[in-house]
């Protein structure tokens, strides 16, 4: 049934049971009210009337006006005749009294009237007492008709009370907890009501509306799932490692690869805290090493040697910071980090190929060049025949040009044995006072050519340096034979060693021109040339330096403003 119909029903009903039962009510006080006016009008007058009648009697031997009272009241009575025998006792008293005008002094008349009088008073009596007892079986059944209806009046209402308020709150309840299940994205969630009212109808409409919902959440599911399927598909089959971390450090997604060269199991690193995967996985600890303690820029990350597939193989670390906007936020957030590590074997390969190719170049070079040398030498020499000036200046070209590529080729090689990891160091104790005479009787003559000053301030009693003397004075050197190219004619260069802490500290200061600070990083690269510059040199130099020097566990830098010279350094552990 309806839940409208229910509730007319109910109230229209109980709205009935009030009528009928104010009906009852009223009906019942009427009638009582009938009873008491009859008694009233019917009995309670005649027993006034018999006893003015009776009063009358009385003093008709005293008045004649009594008589006249007396037949008052009898023609009143005759008009008041209700009971039966009432109107025989009437004509009775009529009769009587005409007897009595006759011989008003004849008792036995008097005892006659008198006697008729009490019967009408008794038929009227004992009518009032049959009319007061219908009036109370009136009051009997109108207090059990009233009882009986309120009674059912008050069932009815209290049904009402207890059921109608349920009825309607319960399905509400049950909906609107439905409905919160459905804004949490339950969607599987439907609601029952078995009746056929309005409930069942919300109910109906509410399991299609969830109906709905599961099958478009469902469907949006699916594809997200394929579109996932599909990009972990892609990330699989890239021939690259690579490795997804969200915002806390933990494996999102790792390839293929990635598991191939670190020889774990997906299971051994999906979902695992990076940080914990790295305390027992080399290559994962190198990967997330640049994630944990972030590397300055300046700070070049070296390539990763691994060793898979029976081969080395070399890598590339790339970090990718992932950041999104968050949909209707301005602020950007960080969700993760994607590592890719970029296979770079073969420019690898290639590079040693270069090296090698370097390396031997330079190594052939050396003994043609050194016999050129020679030759040059024995040319000079007055024994081989008198030069002239003009060949002189020729043989004197020869020999720096021989000069410049013996220095090239030593380099050359110089560089082909840092990068093979060749470096044959010969680290000692190392008196750094002769290291300094080394290098500055190499460069005297170049010094002198430019007339530039060479002032040399060592400290006294300094302590002698770890370091390989020859590789550190060849640093030095190089040091000064560029700060006697890039200085002008008849400047001075200071030379500098002293103590600091538990170093020894090697400066050279020129009065050139000095160096941009934003080159004062790439100067140490290989091929390196400060653009501008005569380029005379190679531009491996001061890559080799700093190779030689941290090679011996030193530190090589530059203080250098434009316009105000430049001062190179390095710094080696006292023994
Ligand atoms: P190069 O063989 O070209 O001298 P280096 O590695 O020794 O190679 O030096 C690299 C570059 O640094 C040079 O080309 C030059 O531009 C710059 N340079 C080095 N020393 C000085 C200096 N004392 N003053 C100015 N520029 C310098």
């Amino acid at each position: 049934m309806k839940i409208k119909t229910k509730l007319t029903l109910g109230v229209g009903l109980l709205f009935l049971m009030i009528i009928i039962l104010s009906l009852v009510a009223a009906r019942y006080i009427n009638v009582l009210k009938n009873d008491t006016e009859n008694i009233l009008v019917d009995n309670y007058n005649t027993l006034e009337y018999s006893r003015n009648m009776l009063r009358a009697l009385d003093q008709t031997q005293q008045s004649s006006k009594a008589f006249l009272t007396f037949e008052e009241n009898l023609n009143k009575q005759r008009k008041n005749v209700t009971e039966i025998g009432e109107r025989e006792v009437t004509d009775a008293i009529s009769d009587h009294l005409i007897q009595l005008k006759q011989s008003p002094s004849n008792l036995t008349l008097h005892q006659i009237i008198r006697k008729d009088i009490t019967e009408l008073m008794r038929l009227n009596m004992e009518a009032i007492q049959r009319k007061s007892e219908i009036a109370q079986q009136t009051a009997r059944s109108a207090n059990l008709w009233i009882v009986i209806t309120g009674t059912l009046c008050f069932l009815f209402a209290f049904t009402l009370l207890v059921n109608l308020p349920s009825n309607i709150a319960n399905p509400i309840k049950e909906l609107t907890e439905s409905i919160k299940e459905i804004a949490a994205k339950n969607y599987s969630q439907r609601v029952h009501f078995g009746s056929k009212n309005e409930f069942g109808e919300l109910a109906g409409s509410f399991n299609t509306m969830a109906e709905k919902l599961e099958e478009y959440d469902s469907s949006n599911l699916s594809k997200i799932l394929f579109e996932k399927k599909r990009i972990e598909t892609l990330i699989n089959n890239m021939h690259e490692p690579v490795l997804g971390l969200d915002e806390n450090k933990k494996v999102l997604f790792a390839n293929d690869e990635v598991l191939k060269i670190s020889g774990l199991r997906s299971e051994d690193i999906m979902g695992k805290s990076a940080v914990d995967v790295a305390l027992h996985n080399d290559l994962i600890r190198s990967l997330v090493q640049g994630l944990v303690t972030p590397k300055s820029d300046t700070e070049k990350e070296k390539p990763l040697k691994i060793y898979a597939d029976n081969k080395e193989s070399y890598f590339e670390k790339e970090i990718v910071n992932i950041t999104i906007t968050p949909t209707g936020e301005k602020e950007k957030i960080f969700i993760g980090q994607v590592i890719v590590l970029k296979n770079i074997t073969p420019f690898k390969e290639l590079d040693f190929a270069k090296t090698n190719f370097i390396a031997t170049v330079s190594h052939e070079l050396k003994t043609p060049i050194s016999s050129i040398k020679m030759s040059v030498q024995l040319l000079e020499n007055k024994q081989t025949g008198e030069v002239n000036e003009e060949q002189k200046q020729l043989i004197e070209s020869i020999k720096d040009d021989s000069n410049r590529l013996l220095k090239i080729t030593g380099e050359l090689l110089n560089l082909s044995q840092v990068e093979t990891g060749n470096i044959q160091l010969n680290i000692q104790q190392s008196s750094p006072y002769k290291i300094l005479q080394y290098a500055m009787e190499a460069v005297k003559i170049q010094a002198d050519q430019k007339q530039i000053k060479l002032i040399a301030k060592a400290e006294e009693d300094l302590p002698e340096v770890k370091a390989d003397t020859e590789k550190t004075a060849w640093v030095l050197i190089n040091f000064l034979t560029n700060a006697i190219r890039y200085s002008s004619q008849e400047s001075k260069i200071v030379i500098d060693v002293k103590k600091q802490s538990d170093n020894v500290l090697f400066s050279v200061k020129d009065e050139g021109k000095g160096i941009e600070s934003r080159y004062r990083e790439k100067i140490f690269d290989r091929y390196f040339q400060v653009p501008g510059s005569a380029k005379t040199g190679t531009g491996l130099g001061l890559a080799i330096s700093k190779e030689f020097i941290e090679a011996q566990g030193g530190i090589i830098g530059l203080d250098s403003e434009i316009g105000m010279g430049s001062t190179f350094y390095f710094y080696l552990n006292r023994s």
